[in-house]
């Protein structure tokens, strides 16, 4: 299991990515729902500071200290640099924790930074991109990357034996390059992202919180249209996860996931619409 996420706008948001053990963002009900799986993060990335994004914070630091796991293990935290309310929670979080078992980080981040998540040859790291979301909230947007190597260009089109008979001359290096892969990219709360800034990452979680245009009273959020043709212009190549739907359309999914089928019968990439309000489980 890959991804196990929770989605309710307004009410809460996260998203477990076990690959590199990472939560982003922790709305409420997170450490209650993860169980023991909570001892297996080791760094939580905060989108922003709205309260369906951060409080479940308060249970989870709670649940690493308390309940039956490595209550050693250190813990970090990262959030978007400036943002008032988590340095609000932050001060309750340090107030309310004074015994903790294990050490707790807070690090605030920038739009462009990275954060190394491995080290060795297939390195990963995460970066942050920027996101808009309402007026006066600091917020981030998150890929995270693996360095990978392959054959440069004038390479690519050798028969495999010319290829074979190059390395076994000792050229492989000079025929190869590393290149940064986006294996997972998540956009938190936030009108339609810039494409460029996840093209061509495997799993793409974006703001979908509006099925219908005419329902956004302001330029908030992304629809579920814009958030598709961000995918597509991104060139996802495995998944688009629509996640933040309001509740309204709790009964809606599968109508527009049949609609979506007729007029796009041949999308290069699986299409999820998280129902509200329900675990969901991405293998
Ligand atoms: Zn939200
Ligand atoms: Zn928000």
């Amino acid at each position: 299991m890959r991804i196990i996420l929770f989605s309710k706008a307004l009410y809460a948001n996260w998203i477990y990515y076990s690959p590199d053990r990472l939560l982003f963002d922790a709305g409420e009900g997170v450490s209650s729902v993860l169980g023991n799986k909570a001892f297996a993060i080791e760094r939580v990335f905060l989108s922003h500071g709205h309260t369906d994004h951060i409080t479940g914070l308060i249970g989870f630091i709670n649940i690493r200290n308390s309940g039956m796991g490595d209550t050693e293990k250190p813990l970090y935290i990262y959030y978007p640099k400036g943002n008032w309310r988590i340095s609000e929670l932050m001060n309750y979080i340090h107030r309310t924790n004074r015994n903790l078992h294990y050490s707790l980080e807070w690090i605030p981040l920038d739009a462009g930074q990275r954060v190394s998540l491995f080290e060795g040859q297939n390195e990963r790291y995460l970066e942050t991109f920027p996101t808009v979301h309402s007026g006066g909230e600091t917020s981030l947007g998150f890929n995270v990357v693996e360095v990978r190597t392959r054959l440069k260009l004038d390479y690519r089109d050798l028969p495999q034996s010319e290829i074979v008979n190059l390395v076994r001359q000792g050229k492989k290096e000079e025929m190869s390059e590393r290149y940064p892969k986006k294996l997972f990219s998540y956009s938190g709360d936030s009108i339609p992202l810039d494409p460029t800034v996840v093209e061509g990452t495997d799993i793409l979680c974006h703001d979908s919180t509006f099925l219908v245009e005419e329902e956004r009273d302001a330029y908030k959020h992304a629809t579920f249209s814009e958030a598709l043709e961000v995918a597509l212009r991104a060139g996802v190549q495995e998944v688009f996860i629509a996640m933040h739907i309001s509740t309204r359309y709790k009964r809606d999914l599968e109508r527009v996931q049949e609609q979506l089928h007729k007029e796009h019968p041949k999308l290069p990439f699986k299409v999820i619409l998280v129902p509200p309000g329900r675990v969901f489980t991405y293998e």
